[in-house]
């Protein structure tokens, strides 16, 4: 796996070799092995039961297909952004969408907050996450108060007692918190940025409690109650204070990434409709034939591989060091938007079966709405481009 952390695309914007093969490998593994499963699912399983996950992981794990976003000297296998945005849109490509990947399907990667853990904590918290022993940690970082501008809205409040930090306040939106064995989470401990710090907190601390919050996708993120809860001071991350800087140094390459699962979900409805548009017919003649439903799965085709070479170019001069957070917000705006846009397209050209649980267009309908809000609203990097257009 070590020479996949070399970076590169080719001169003529083709994936080199071995990221080829990767994707191959991916791609096989999917058809064989969670096409089959996720067939027996519910519509909107967000995820696979352990006694499913443990034989595939297994599966995975033979193929080299483990922890591939944790650098090598954590015990990842240190895959480059690009490799990481390959193997992400390709394990989108089907009905669990980007849960399949993010959920640890190919190994749990710890959150990047713990590179900068103690020994102790990386032990007790980061390894059984890189091990599969553990279930995917949360990160709670937006509030009541607001997401987009987190300096200024988070307001939980940590205040130092002895051994402990006591936590009062509240966290939103808080994606996969229930099932989580620990999360980050990210309180104030002082005034302004530089007054956050970021916490592990275990599931049964005492005061806290979690509750389910519907939204339109398929999953339920959560509330996060804090009344008096006591978190060990073992358990701050780094320094008090340094909570943001942390937050903010996972971002960039996170905005990238967030790109892949669109983009890789996008590409399978863009077949479906494809496919469909061949079989229907409508007033005599194939539903392919008629000009209207060709330029809608044109412009998709063309939306498409705008999005994908963005984001490969974003990764690409990630991977080069280069200053990539222009790059970035530019690939996860344009990539969770034309996704978006692809999607109710396809539904279109499907007619009412677009909508029916049947097939999982509507699914991803609802999943990629909330794409456009997460990791930085579309105007929230519309703010980071703007300011770069205009400095
Ligand atoms: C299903 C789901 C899962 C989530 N999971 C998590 C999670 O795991 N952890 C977590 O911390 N958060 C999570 N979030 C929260 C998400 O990150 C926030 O919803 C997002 O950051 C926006 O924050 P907000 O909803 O408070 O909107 P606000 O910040 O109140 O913004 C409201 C609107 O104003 C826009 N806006 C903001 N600033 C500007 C500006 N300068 N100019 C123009 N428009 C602007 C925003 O884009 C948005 O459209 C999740 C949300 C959902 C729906």
């Amino acid at each position: 796996m070590s020479t996949l952390t070399e970076p590169a695309l080719t001169g003529a914007w083709e994936l080199p070799d071995e990221l080829v093969a990767l994707r191959d490998t991916v791609r096989r593994f999917m058809q064989a092995e969670v096409h089959p499963l996720e067939a027996t699912l519910p519509h909107d399983a967000a995820g696979l039961p352990r006694d499913l996950l443990l034989p595939l992981q297994a599966k995975a794990r033979n193929l080299g297909l483990w922890a591939l976003q944790t650098p090598e000297e954590y015990g990842g296998a240190g895959l480059s952004v690009l490799g990481q945005a390959v193997v992400l849109e390709e394990a989108s490509r089907c009905r669990m969408g980007a849960f399949f990947p993010a959920l640890g399907a190919f190994g749990g990667n710890p959150p990047v907050v713990l590179y900068g853990a103690s020994k102790e904590q990386w032990a007790r918290f980061g390894q059984p996450v890189l091990d599969g022993t553990t279930t995917k940690p949360y990160t709670a970082i937006s509030e009541p108060t607001g997401g987009s501008d987190p300096a200024r809205a988070i307001q939980l409040k940590a205040v130092r007692d002895g051994d402990h930090f006591v936590l009062n306040g509240a966290k939103m939106w808080t994606s996969h918190a229930a099932d989580a064995d620990f999360g980050i989470v990210y309180a104030r401990t002082g005034e302004g940025r530089d007054g956050i710090s970021a916490f592990i907190v275990e599931k049964d601390t005492p005061g806290l409690t979690i509750n389910r919050i519907d939204v339109m996708a398929s999953f339920s993120p959560y509330e996060l109650h804090f009344d008096e809860a006591r978190v060990p001071v073992a358990n701050l991350i780094g320094e008090e204070g340094q909570g943001f800087g942390q937050a903010s140094s996972t971002l960039v390459t996170g905005r990238i990434l967030y790109a892949a699962g669109p983009i890789g979900i996008a590409q399978r409805a863009l077949e479906m409709a494809c496919s469909w548009a061949k079989d229907r017919e409508v007033f005599g003649g194939r539903l392919a034939d008629k000009q209207g439903i060709q330029w809608m799965l044109v412009d998709s085709e063309v939306e498409l591989r705008a999005a994908r070479l963005l984001m490969y170019q974003a990764a690409w001069n990630a991977d080069l060091g280069k200053d990539v957070r222009v790059d970035a917000s530019v690939a996860k705006m344009y990539g969770t938007e034309a996704a978006f846009r692809v999607v109710d397209r396809c539904i279109q050209i499907h007619g009412a079966l677009g909508l029916a649980d049947e097939l999982p267009l509507e699914r991803w309908f609802r999943d990629l709405r909330v794409k456009r809000l997460g990791e930085g609203a579309t105007e929230v990097q519309r703010v980071v481009i703007a300011r770069d257009l205009l400095k």
